[in-house]
């Protein structure tokens, strides 16, 4: 405890002598990756200082005490990158990290399909080989960013004559090129994040080809590791900010984009906890009223216990012990947590909670909350798969029925 004691002590002299909001952005991010406090975990040099999780969460909870910008938030950042340094090669590193680190490029996902989703490994996006490139044919769905993102890592299948897990490849593709098509498409709260993406003889070089041909679902299945620990591991209260040109965000002031309201796309998070539900009861006058306080009192309770399998799980880690499926039921709890939120939020708020825009009550953030929750139940893998991971993984449970694991995929049967 005294290490991180002294680790805050260092990270707090730091930000008093260097955050400055009158820096843009831009100057801020390489400021951060260049001292390697932008990701604490990744390697020295890499924007990093190769620190612990509980130690970067440390590093974090300092940033968002000195009100200062946190890092660039992408699926890039997320998760590209640390797959990159997992399972690239050391040329692939130095090469494709940086760009993430300083937050001058923001990239997507492309996994996703119209007929693959919780059955990933069924995808059928086609890459090609073609001297050194690959081409690559198919359509992806539900992509989130896409059209901020400057690369995408990408599942795609190399190989159609063995079992379907065994048959994809993992690359890292420009999104700036003739053969990729992005469409944005409308979700309930009113956002495009997402889009469905066109694959028509699009092109990756080989040098992009992550963790070598065939080995695409160990690259799939560590992304998506990243994904739920990643999004469930962010410290609260740190700001979001889209990295890259395409972010529209580096050459604002770095002051005004920390102090805006945080977007992930998923709606705000803030109103999910009972700390800021509890506030708007009492501020609306209804935190006396029995009903409210008792849901109030679930969702404090339901926060808590998550939390505390947080630390366990942190603990576990660092102790050298396996966290089992945590992740997993980190997501799920994050989903009746959201649920418990989405009923006491507008019930709290009365008709006002209906209200979009930012000129409602709490700039819409709670009508917006409501209409976003389910989103969080389905994307990066929705609740009945976080199940199944459990169930088999955690408790040892006998594994799905799966008649096609084995069987070479151009002969897996196609719904029309
Ligand atoms: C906000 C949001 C952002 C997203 N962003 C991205 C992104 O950036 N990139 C990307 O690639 N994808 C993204 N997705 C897609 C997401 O990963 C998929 O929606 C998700 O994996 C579910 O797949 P599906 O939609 O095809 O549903 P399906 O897999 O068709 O599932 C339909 C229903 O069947 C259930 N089901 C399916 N299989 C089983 C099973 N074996 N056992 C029990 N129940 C089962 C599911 O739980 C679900 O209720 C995003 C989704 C959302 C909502």
């Amino acid at each position: 405890m005294a290490d991180l004691d002294d680790l805050r002590e260092e990270v707090r002299s730091w930000l008093n002598e260097q955050w400055d909001p009158d820096l843009t952005v831009r100057q801020w991010w390489e400021r951060m990756a260049e001292a390697g406090w932008q990701f604490p975990t990744w390697p020295e040099g890499l924007g990093g200082r190769g620190l612990t999780a509980a130690e970067g969460r440390a590093v974090a909870a300092e940033v968002v005490e000195a009100g200062a910008l946190g890092p660039p938030f992408s699926l890039g950042q997320v998760m590209g990158g640390p797959v990159v340094l997992q399972q690239g090669d050391d040329e692939q590193r130095a090469r494709l990290v940086p760009p993430l680190a300083d937050g001058t490029e923001g990239w997507c996902q492309f996994f996703s399909e119209p007929e693959a989703g919780s059955d990933l490994a069924g995808l059928r996006t086609t890459a090609e080989k073609d001297g050194d490139e690959w081409v690559i044919n198919g359509q992806k769905v539900w992509t989130s960013g896409a059209l901020a993102a400057h690369r995408g890592m990408l599942v795609a299948r190399s190989n159609w004559d063995v079992a379907k897990h065994r048959g994809l490849s993992y690359f890292i593709i420009d999104v700036d090129q003739p053969g990729i098509e992005i469409r944005p498409l409308r979700q309930m709260n009113g956002q495009a994040h997402f889009n469905e993406v066109f694959f028509t003889d699009a092109r990756v070089s080989n040098d992009n080809l992550i963790g070598g041909e065939g080995n695409g679902w160990a690259s799939a299945v560590a992304t998506l590791a990243f994904e739920r620990s990643g999004l469930s591991n962010r410290v609260p209260g740190l700001s979001v900010a889209l990295p890259g040109e395409k972010g529209h965000m580096l050459d604002r002031s770095a002051g005004e984009v920390a102090s805006a309201p945080s977007d992930t796309g998923l709606g705000s998070r803030a109103f999910r906890s009972s700390t800021e539900i509890g506030r708007l009861a009492a501020e609306r006058g209804s935190s006396n009223d029995p009903l409210v306080r008792q849901e109030l009192m679930k969702l404090k309770t339901m926060g808590s216990v998550a939390n505390w399998s947080g630390q366990r799980a942190r603990e576990a880690a660092k102790a050298g012990q396996s966290p089992g499926s945590f992740a997993n039921t980190a997501k799920l709890a994050g989903s009746h947590i959201g649920r418990a939120a989405q009923q006491l939020g507008p019930q709290v708020l009365g008709a006002e909670g209906m209200l979009a825009g930012e000129d409602a009550p709490h700039y819409g953030q709670v009508a917006d909350m409501a209409l976003s929750v389910p989103a969080g139940a389905i994307a990066g893998g929705t609740d009945e798969i976080q199940r199944n991971i459990i169930g088999e993984r955690g408790l040892g449970l006998p594994k799905d029925v799966a008649v096609d694991r084995d069987m070479p995929f151009r002969d897996v049967p196609k719904s029309q």
